[in-house]
């Protein structure tokens, strides 16, 4: 279990939630030098200041429009999806994408209508969640005013729902259930089909409110950087050189960045920029110093180092959101002894999905270049281009990117003759299955899955970096988790997963307690 002990001089480098003494063997084609403007804090601030306002404002879409609460943590699976088609030049909000609709925010939207179900538990959730199901159905047809012949069926059904309710009050909790699940197959479709336009609406007022908003920032940032005098880097085409990987490296200079206020209280580290305060615990702050230290190459006297940490800690608190415990779900890491296991087994020394604040190993791809490579990251992974390596990916919940990271990761192997390796941890979801589970399930890249049982494995939270109580640092899953071996002819030949490495991945992954 996790010690936190700081008097630990060598937990840095490699202590119980990190190892950076692995070095990184791939090899990868050598992208254009990064154009992305350097983390500013009066810009981060801004930035939480108008994501904070668009999550109230899809809230309140939600509600105006559709008499719902916004879909929980559907804002930052909208900001995860869009960034996979956005070309634009904002880190975090959606700026430049072809379609405005997008297909999670209105797939999340249509799910919740006419009520978001609950996690039934029980009869009495059972019985309330199918009554306000046929209300709010029919309600909505009524408001909507559809064509007669939707509008019959939707009635005769919630009609016959309601009649079912009244008299049966000695159904089991499998007849609700049943009843339930019958009228969303029989009424779903209608109401999607009357909600489209609206909830449509909803995702291009996002979109361009989106829009609007990056450009402000983005007018901001520039600002400052020309009181600065810096000018802004020019697009270079990239060399396609082979080379190792090296973190991101950001060629727009960074201005001063101004004072933080670095104070150390009971284990917890509080970084303050005029009054804005963002913390973690001693062990993170001694790691992204760690980080630092190993990847940052334009400040050698670590003058910027607080600033940066400033904005990265902004950065992601913006992106978490700012309910307790949001975000954390798609921030959640696989146990230490599991990349311990994934490094010595099978050669893993990168995560495809990570923060400056979950990796395990110190070189990671991550969502934010701009903030994350002055410690270790480089950029997303849509944006890397390996031709040899292992590597593990443990993407968040979110279909599009998952089903992206599928279709990149079989490019890849498919234009490689070196040893390529992605070992894929995914949750075991069925109903339905994912188009990028079926996918990884007929790949011809396929080697193996296996799949390890809810309850008999664990997680890290995706807390860890703020909890001071070690304890809570591990969950055990409620989940199935599949892994997958994507490898192509070379990666299979060294690192094939064999049994026995297989039954050293599975004893990694069992919880400790
Ligand atoms: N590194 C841990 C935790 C993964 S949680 C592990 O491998 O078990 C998923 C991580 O993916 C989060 O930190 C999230 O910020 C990051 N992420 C989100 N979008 C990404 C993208 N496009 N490219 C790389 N990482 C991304």
């Amino acid at each position: 279990m996790v010690e936190i002990n700081s008097e630990n001089q060598d937990f840095s480098i490699s202590g119980s939630l990190w190892d950076f003494y692995i070095e990184p063997n791939a090899l990868v084609i050598e992208g254009a030098p990064c154009t992305l403007l350097p983390p500013i804090p009066e810009v981060e601030l801004l930035r939480a200041k108008v994501v904070k306002e668009m999550r109230e404002h899809y809230h309140s879409l939600c509600v105006s429009h559709e008499g719902i609460d916004a879909p929980a943590e559907s804002f930052n699976r909208w900001i995860m999806e869009r960034k996979v088609f956005d070309t634009g030049f904002e880190p975090l909000l959606p700026s430049k994408c072809r379609e405005d609709v997008s297909p999670a925010m209105f797939r999340e939207i249509i799910h919740d209508i006419p009520i978001r179900l609950s996690k039934i538990k029980n009869v009495s959730d059972a019985r309330r969640d199918l009554f306000q199901y046929a209300e709010g159905a029919r309600k909505l047809l009524e408001r909507r005013g559809v064509d007669f012949e939707s509008s019959k069926i939707v009635k005769w059904h919630t009609d016959e729902t309601l009649k079912w309710l009244r008299k049966d009050q000695n159904a089991s909790l499998e007849d609700y259930l049943n009843q339930l699940h019958r009228l969303r197959r029989e009424c779903g479709p209608y109401l999607t089909k009357v909600s489209t336009p609206s909830v449509e609406d909803i995702c291009k007022k996002m979109y361009y409110m989106s829009q609007e908003k990056s450009k402000l920032i983005l007018d901001k940032h520039l600002s400052i950087l020309r009181q600065c005098n810096i000018n802004l880097p020019h697009p270079v085409q990239p060399n396609g050189n082979i080379v190792s990987v090296r973190p991101t490296m950001l060629i727009c200079p960074s201005p001063a960045l101004g004072d933080i206020s670095v104070v150390k209280e009971k284990g917890i580290v509080s970084l303050t920029y005029h009054s804005d305060m963002v913390k973690l615990n001693v062990i993170h702050y001694q790691k992204l110093e760690s980080l630092y230290r190993l990847s940052c190459k334009d400040d050698p006297k670590m003058e910027l180092i607080h600033a940066r940490m400033w904005c990265l800690l902004q950065r992601y608190h913006t992106f978490f959101g700012p309910n307790q415990y949001e975000g954390i779900m798609l921030h959640g890491s696989l146990p230490t002894a599991v990349f311990k296991c994934l490094n010595e087994e099978f050669g893993v020394s990168m995560e495809c999905f990570a923060s400056p604040l979950n990796c395990y190993y110190k070189h990671y791809l991550s969502a934010f270049a701009d903030t994350d490579s002055y410690f270790g990251s480089s950029g997303p992974v849509m944006q890397f281009f390996p031709v040899q390596g292992s590597f593990e990916a443990n993407p968040p919940f979110c279909e599009e990117l998952m089903e992206a990271m599928v279709e990149h990761f079989e490019k890849l192997l498919a234009q490689s003759n070196s040893p390529l390796s992605f070992i894929i941890f995914i949750p075991e979801w069925r109903d339905p299955t994912p188009l990028s589970i079926l996918r990884m399930e007929s790949s011809r890249y396929k080697r193996k899955q296996v799949l390890i049982p809810a309850f008999e494995h664990q997680y890290r939270s995706g807390l860890q970096h703020v909890t001071s109580i070690a304890k809570e640092v591990y969950f055990k899953a409620v989940h199935g988790t599949m892994v997958f071996f994507l490898q192509n002819s070379e990666g299979f030949a060294k690192w094939p997963p064999t049994q026995d490495r297989l039954r050293n991945l599975f004893r990694a992954f069992c919880p400790d307690t």
